[in-house]
C-alpha cells in the first residue's frame, strides 16, 4: 500500500467554524502529502471537564476518542475551543500520546496575541494548523526536535509557536517516512 493513501480524519468537537477543520486538512494533505477527511461533528466533551481547574482534561478526550472506530481513518484528530490541561501543564495547545492513534488540538489559547489583542483569522487558522502538523507528528511516533528550524520543535508559548516552522528537519522527515511506509502496510482501519 501506497503511503499516500493513508486517511487522517479531522473531526471538530464543539462549536467551531466550518472553515477550520478544512484548513488543517488542506494543510495536513498540502505538509504531510497525506490523504485528510473532515468528519462528521462531535458534541463538546462536557464528561472531560474538570470543576476544580475549569478546564478540559485532554486525557480523558483522547480515551475517549480512542474507543471511537473511525473507520478508514488510520489517525484522527480532534479539534476544540475549550480550554485543555494535562496534569503537569498549566494548559496545552494540542495532546497526542507518542504513537497513537488520536490527537487534540484546542484553539482556546490561539486567538490572542500576547498582549490580549485578538490575531487575524488567518493568524488563527496558520497557529492551529501547525499545532496539528505538530501533533500529528508525535501520532507518528516523531518526538521533539532539537533544531529550532524544525514543526517538532516543542512550544509552549504563543511567541515560540509563532515562530515555530511548518516543515521538518531533515532528520524528522526521514523519520516520518519510514513511519508512514510501516503504517501503510498495516491493514486499514486499524
Ligand atoms: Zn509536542
Ligand atoms: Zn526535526
Amino acid at each position: 500500500m501506497d503511503p499516500n493513501s493513508i486517511t487522517i480524519g479531522v473531526a471538530t468537537l464543539g462549536k467551531i467554524p466550518s472553515t477550520v477543520p478544512k484548513v488543517i486538512a488542506a494543510h495536513i494533505s498540502g505538509y504531510y502529502d497525506l490523504t485528510a477527511r473532515v468528519l462528521v461533528p462531535r458534541k463538546q466533551p462536557a464528561y472531560a471537564f474538570d470543576e476544580r481547574r475549569l478546564q478540559y482534561n485532554a486525557g480523558i478526550i483522547l480515551d475517549t476518542l480512542n474507543a471511537v472506530s473511525f473507520k478508514g481513518c488510520k489517525k484522527v484528530l480532534g479539534v476544540l475551543n475549550v480550554d485543555i490541561f494535562i496534569p503537569i501543564f498549566k494548559h496545552v495547545f494540542g495532546e497526542a500520546r507518542q504513537g497513537g492513534r488520536i490527537a487534540i488540538i484546542s484553539l482556546y489559547r490561539l486567538g490572542q496575541h500576547q498582549n490580549g489583542s485578538a490575531v487575524s483569522r488567518s493568524d488563527l487558522y496558520s497557529r492551529a494548523a501547525k499545532v496539528a502538523l505538530h501533533e500529528l507528528g508525535h501520532l507518528f511516533n516523531l518526538h521533539h526536535c532539537d533544531n529550532g528550524n524544525c514543526l517538532m520543535h516543542f512550544s509552549g508559548a504563543l511567541d515560540e509557536l509563532d515562530t515555530l516552522s511548518f516543515t521538518l528537519c531533515r532528520y524528522c522527515k526521514a523519520y516520518l517516512q519510514d513511519a508512514l511506509k510501516t503504517l501503510a502496510s498495516k491493514p486499514a482501519g486499524n
